[in-house]
């Protein structure tokens, strides 16, 4: 367990001000936090663009400051250093600086992907250091960055994008909170909890997770906003506004309804992936540039119309048996003419 963790989420207000950064989902975010509160990892299966990144980092960000060893990057405790350097200074007697730093930053992120290495996330050994001076010490071994997420919160986002051989890598840590670094028998506590994400449609670069991998985690589901209110709320809490372009309700409205299509059955089962919240706060930021540049104070449907295509195409993903596979305008096309009209 993570300094802090505990009291963060038994706060006054027991968590839920760090969850309220999250419109919705209250399901997972108590979810969330019951595992959190016991001590285990997280992974979220949640589609792009749900606010898994931005619920971490409040989570993050609500813990205390802790103190550590002045600038280091493992943010070593002063009393138990885990790293390489601080370990060292510690032997030789040098006394270690400290300084504090805040919740924020007791948080690092990994973005998964099929070249990240067991090297990457757990350090590397320099042979011909180590046969000088051993691999524990600080000229041969680089922690690589689960390292730096110690102490804090390790996010990894699109944990599913990593290979086998990597999960294998990361299910020691996991389970027994030690990182070993292949041949050299060199060991270092991993004390971090992880909120791993993973993306359940999407399937180009997509490594099943293995069941005892998934083991390791309490696996808790995000979805899309449940109702077009709570996505209302979001865009109007989270877009941005330009210059006193006024965005009357139906026009949002709108926005949402299109965007929610491509989600939904029927459009929605030509879809792999539908159009994420990003998608929808794009074109919401998009109808008042418009307006702006045609110096109109309110923006209208017909700039939905518009936009929609610049907006859309790039942010859907038809399925691969869709006959809009090849034709991701003409879907949008379509989907403008039929859930909006015609009109402009
Ligand atoms: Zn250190």
């Amino acid at each position: 367990m993570i300094e802090g963790l505990r009291e963060t989420v038994l706060g006054a207000d027991r968590g839920q001000k760090i969850l309220s950064a999250i419109i919705g989902q209250g399901d997972a975010k108590e979810k969330i936090l019951a595992s959190l509160l016991a001590g285990h990892h997280v992974l979220i299966e949640g589609p792009p663009g749900v606010g898994k990144t931005t619920l971490t980092k409040h989570i993050a960000s609500a813990l205390p400051a802790v103190e550590v060893v002045k600038g280091c990057a493992y943010h070593c405790n002063p009393v138990e250093p885990v790293c390489p350097h601080c370990r060292a200074k510690q032997a030789s007697g040098e006394a270690l600086e400290t300084e504090t730093i805040s919740g924020a930053r007791r948080f690092i992120r990994i973005q998964g992907s099929p070249d990240l290495t067991a090297e990457d996330l757990l350090g590397d050994v320099d042979p011909t250091q180590a046969f000088k001076f051993g691999p524990q010490d600080f000229r041969a071994f680089t922690p690589g960055k689960l390292l730096k997420g110690n102490r804090g919160i390790v996010f990894f986002d699109e944990l599913n994008r990593v290979p086998e051989k990597l999960q294998n890598a990361l299910l020691q840590v996991l389970e027994e909170g030690i990182a070993t670094i292949g041949p050299y028998d060199l060991d270092y506590p991993a004390n971090f909890v992880m909120v791993a994400t993973m993306n359940p449609k999407e399937r180009a670069g997509v490594e099943e997770l293995s069941d005892v991998l998934l083991d390791r985690f309490d696996v808790v589901k995000m979805t899309y906003p449940e109702t077009p209110e709570q996505e209302q709320d979001i865009l109007e809490r989270y877009g941005l506004r330009l210059d006193g372009v006024q965005v009357p309700p139906e026009v949002t409205q709108s926005i949402i309804s299109l965007v929610r299509a491509t989600r939904e059955e029927p459009w929605g089962k030509e879809m792999e992936q539908g159009v994420s919240v990003r998608g929808s706060m794009a074109l919401y930021e998009k109808v008042q540039a418009l307006a702006l540049l045609e110096g109109r104070s309110t923006s209208e449907k017909g700039d939905i119309h518009r936009m929609a295509a610049s907006s859309l195409t790039t942010r859907v993903k038809p399925s691969p048996d869709s006959k809009y596979y090849d034709d991701i305008p003409g879907f949008v096309d379509e989907l403008v003419k039929e859930v909006m009209g015609d009109a402009a």
